[in-house]
């Protein structure tokens, strides 16, 4: 396919977005429905330039990018073809920063391929364009009046969405998860759609004890939940602990969401600690979900994606072994959470069609246009590589 696009420069803009009726609860960190406000948040927008013209783009945050002062300048000069190569020699790089930073480069190197080859990155994959069901995947709950704020009100939420098409609702809970009120909102959703559509729970580690994750989990299985999901306040990290609560509980478990890298997450399974994996793109880059796919194929388990997003729907395309792409963070009054800076793409509560279903994008690479009028507008900070 001719001449190799050779990496040349990159250039890292952050920008602050603003995201109406949204607040944040005890923590400061989750984000919740708080109508009247707005949240500001801010996001970084990555472009890798090559020397074929080609330029990879791609969504990600200061936090994670904080790491590319130590490789960036190995990069410069490279073929950005070598996914593989450039892949391994980052993750070696890293190993001490807990290999923050790995993810969105190899998504760059994914969208520089496509755009190189014509294709998009599902069919790179050897993907066949296809329906992803999606669930809806709540805020975590507020205690606003016509929000989240009650057992009944989440209830409510999720006949909504099965009115509207979705196949499957996972809750987040509150803030510091007060047990009782846990285990009443699975029954509530349980009892109000159960059979009806596939129902999964993610404490999202707030329950602090491995005691009362036991009690919410039973609570999943008397609702027959399909999954739950970071239970307690371990970080979703210990083994010992996730095979313990497997032990004990008969709902299936959905971890390594918070795992960094292929082998700890193959380690994770193979102890027996968790029945679905969680393949993080923003962690460990699409090479990374694709080698942990393979994995889990082989190990006759489903990988489920963590998050929205455009690669998340070419990855999901390209495999057999996975069920539900997660539409969210969603709330009946309140906008998606996710960052609103495509001009031909979008995630929310009515991005499904009829059947709940969203489509991988059919463009070059990721298939996606950032609105660099709104990123350079709202630029709060950045740097250049060349
Ligand atoms: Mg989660």
């Amino acid at each position: 396919m001719g001449e190799k696009p050779i990496i040349v420069g990159v250039e890292i803009h952050e920008f602050e977005y603003k995201l109406p009726n949204l607040g944040t609860d005890y923590n400061g960190f989750n984000i919740i429905y708080e109508p009247g406000h707005t949240l500001t948040r801010r996001a970084c927008a990555v472009k890798m330039h090559t020397s074929t013209g080609i330029v990879g783009e791609t969504l990600s945050s200061s936090a994670e990018l904080a790491t590319w002062p130590m490789f960036i300048h190995y990069l410069l000069g490279k073929n950005a073809l070598e996914r593989e190569t450039l892949y391994l020699d980052i993750k070696r790089a890293l190993r001490q920063m807990a290999r923050v930073g790995i993810g969105p480069l190899d998504v760059l190197l994914w969208d520089i391929a496509g755009k190189h080859y014509g294709a998009p990155i599902w069919e790179l994959l050897g993907g066949t364009s296809r329906p992803l069901p999606c669930y809806a995947s709540t805020y975590h709950g507020d205690d606003q009046p016509g929000g989240l704020s009650s057992p009944e009100a989440y209830a409510d939420f999720a006949a909504q969405c099965l009115g509207m098409g979705y196949p499957a609702f996972k809750i987040h809970g509150w803030g510091n998860a007060p047990v009782q009120r846990e285990v009443a909102t699975v029954h509530a959703v349980g009892q109000r759609v159960g059979g009806q559509m596939d129902l999964m729970l993610d404490p999202a580690c707030e329950l602090k004890r491995f005691g009362d994750a036991l009690k919410v989990g039973w609570a999943c299985d008397e609702e027959r939940f399909f999954w739950w999901e970071d239970p307690y306040n371990d970080g979703g990290i210990s083994q010992f602990g996730h095979r313990k609560l497997r032990q004990l509980v008969r709902t299936p478990l959905l971890q390594t969401e918070h795992v960094r890298s292929l082998q700890p997450h193959v380690d994770f399974a193979l102890a027996d600690a968790t029945d679905f994996v969680r393949g993080d793109i923003g962690y460990d880059g699409i090479s990374g979900v694709i080698k942990l796919a393979h994995a889990a194929e082989g190990l006759g388990i489903d990988i489920e994606f963590h998050g929205a997003g455009p690669a998340q729907r070419h990855c999901m395309t390209a495999i057999r072994n996975t069920n539900y792409y997660e539409m969210g963070l969603l709330h009946p009054k309140a906008p998606a959470s996710s960052i609103p800076v495509y001009l031909n793409y979008r995630d929310g509560l009515d991005a499904i069609d009829a059947n709940g279903c969203v489509y991988a994008p059919d463009g070059a690479g990721l298939g996606v246009e950032l609105d660099w009028d709104y990123i350079m507008k709202h630029r709060t900070d950045g740097c250049e590589y060349r």
